[in-house]
């Protein structure tokens, strides 16, 4: 075997397989110069700084416009997104007064604040807004060459059926590399939510990163297979190895083929049961993948996407974003949830004290119902962009019927001041909560009697039912959506839905899960949403199983005393339609 092959592992952040030759990135820094300004210079340095600023959000103004003809509005958002930190006049005004005050240099002072808020960002217990991190550098980064009159970094010059390797890579980069020249992306840092993932995927280009020394170790030039699939990285590959790569790849783009060819077939089961296949979103750019993958109406849009700045958006920031999202999915019914700050959730944009148990403190609607005036702010957006389409309100962390009671309370105080001042809206929005907390699961006979529907929030309730903290890796073997108690919870759920004639849905990671997917279906929830890209695989498991077998295996599962007995009563009973349905790299393969 050649000695110089070499795997690298990182996490799989855009899928796909790219087979290129290695274009490694330098990361050029911008020099950030230390001296002292004179006196006299500070207001020209002041100049020189705002003047940059405007520079910057032209080129970016020029990107966005590019994006937006080339790969259409869900990209070009993100620099919608760019130009507003731009515009932060904090950020601004900050920098302008540590350069008259302490003489510093434009680039000093600049440095200095991104360096705060990059630090403020990095310990939000979050993972996707820790990952607009990279926003931020991108934008220091940009600011900092205008100031030192250089240019951006050589990436004009690649060559076709390149892969990029780089230390770390903006979004901006990446939006402008496009998919003529280059196949792949290999990254050193970040995560699978960060902004540059995010537009690696939404390119299709496959992506590996967190590599953490593939960028110093890889040679320009050098033949790299890029497994986005399982997020491996190799380098100078061996013959058998990229003979099997091929071979993975044509496979692969055989089976988007098929699945783009599929993607109008109805989500049935094979006796024929609707199955209602939405999409959750977490930026408003991602509603057009949504549609395109054939979701039936967005099942949770996340609103705390629009809680990236240092300040919260107002109503009418609000209301622009929930219209875009209401009107592209109508007359498809789209679910906002209501903010769910606190908890692992971006809490340093209100004002909280530190808590021992964050999960178990001040978060979701009790931090909505805590402070009226951004509740009905929000309430008042979502009823006004309601008239573009179907809105339907989603509440988080109901743990007691007497916050539902509150938050309609607020819903019709919103109702009212809009209409008396005139403003177009809709006041019957059908109201739902999720059911995240036991306490309401247990109850949720009496919730049903009280909301329009139910939507299983199961990243949360597994959290809450086995005393599992959903992001410590040290228990994460003990974090089992398929454990028969949770199984239980929703049955409880799903029949008091039932039995109330509402709907109850799924919009936690478990239902993107086949072998859940099928006991989920079983138990009686017939509404599933999950991430766009993961639509039309779920489909195909769903036109590949019968409910019959589907009420039959999760009526065992609720007599067992583990989820991997679960996993297993499924997979000996219909492991073979799954895989029939949504097959996996061949057994003993090379890698
Ligand atoms: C959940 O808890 O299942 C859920 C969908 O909400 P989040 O992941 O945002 O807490
Ligand atoms: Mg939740």
């Amino acid at each position: 075997m050649n000695p110089s092959y070499h795997r690298y592992t990182g996490v799989a952040a855009s899928p796909g397989i790219a087979i290129g030759k290695a274009f490694t990135h330098a990361e050029v820094r911008p020099s950030v110069p230390q001296r002292r300004v004179a006196s006299a210079r500070v207001e020209a340095e002041r100049t020189r700084f705002t003047d940059a600023l405007v520079s910057v959000a032209e080129s970016v103004r020029r990107t966005r416009d590019r994006v937006d003809i080339e790969h259409g509005p869900d990209l070009a958002q993100i620099f919608e997104a760019q130009l507003a930190m731009l515009a932060d006049v904090e950020v601004r005004d900050r920098t302008l007064d540590i350069i008259s005050e302490r003489l510093w240099t434009a680039e000093r002072a600049f440095a200095e604040i991104m360096a705060g808020l990059c630090a403020k960002f990095e310990q939000i217990d979050n993972e996707y807004l820790r990952a607009r991190v990279g926003d931020l550098r991108d934008i220091e980064q940009q600011v900092l060459t205008q100031l030192s009159g250089g240019a951006l970094s050589g990436l004009q010059t690649l060559r076709s059926n390149t892969i990029i390797i780089a230390r770390d890579l903006m979004p901006s980069e990446v939006a402008q590399l496009g998919r003529r020249l280059v196949m792949g992306l290999v990254i050193d840092v970040g995560g699978a939510t960060s902004h540059t993932s995010i537009i690696a995927r939404s390119l299709g280009l496959p992506t590996v990163v967190g590599t953490e020394s593939a960028s110093r170790r890889i040679k320009s030039g050098s033949r790299v297979i890029v497994d986005g699939e399982e997020g491996v990285v190799h380098a100078l590959p061996p013959a058998p190895v990229l003979r099997y790569f091929r071979s993975e790849r044509r496979r692969q783009l055989r089976r988007e083929r098929e699945l783009s060819e599929r993607r109008s077939l109805p989500s049935v089961t094979v006796d024929d049961v609707k199955i209602q296949l939405c999409a959750n979103i977490d930026l408003p750019q991602e509603i057009d993948l949504a549609i395109s993958n054939g979701a039936e109406g967005v099942g949770m849009c996340r609103t705390e996407f629009l809680y990236l700045g240092q300040r919260l958006p107002d109503e009418q920031q609000q209301y622009e974003a929930y219209r875009t999202i209401v009107e592209a999915m109508a007359p498809q019914p789209v679910v906002i949830r209501t903010l769910d700050l606190g908890g692992d959730k971006l809490s340093h944009s209100i004002d909280s004290l530190p808590e021992a148990n964050p999960m178990l403190g001040w978060r979701g609607i009790r931090i909505c119902l805590d402070t009226p005036d951004l509740f009905k702010a929000q309430i008042k957006a979502i009823l006004r962009a309601a008239v573009a389409g179907q809105a339907r309100i989603l509440l988080p962390m109901v743990s007691n019927l007497d916050e539902v009671e509150r938050a309609r309370g607020v819903i019709a105080e919103a109702a009212a001041e809009l209409a008396a001042a005139g403003v177009e809206h809709r006041a019957d929005c059908d109201l739902g909560v999720m059911i995240e907390v036991p306490s309401a699961a247990i109850t949720a006979r009496q919730f049903a009697q009280n909301v329009d529907f139910f939507s299983l929030g199961t990243n949360d309730l597994v959290q809450y039912t086995l005393a599992v903290d959903r992001g410590t890796a040290r228990v994460a073997n003990l974090y089992d959506p398929l454990h028969p108690a949770v199984l239980h919870l929703i049955k409880q759920v799903a029949d008091s839905a039932q039995a109330a004639d509402i709907p109850a849905g799924i919009c936690g990671e478990m239902a993107s899960d086949p072998e859940a997917a099928v006991i989920l279906i079983g138990l009686g929830i017939l509404q599933l949403s999950v991430s766009p890209m993961a639509i039309p695989e779920l489909k195909e498991v769903i036109r590949a199983i019968r409910l019959d077998d589907a009420v039959e295996l999760a009526a065992q599962a609720l007599t067992l005393t583990s989820g991997s007995q679960v996993r297993q009563i499924v997979q000996e009973r219909i492991g073979e339609a799954l895989h029939m349905a949504r097959p996996r790299r061949p057994e003993g393969d090379i890698r």
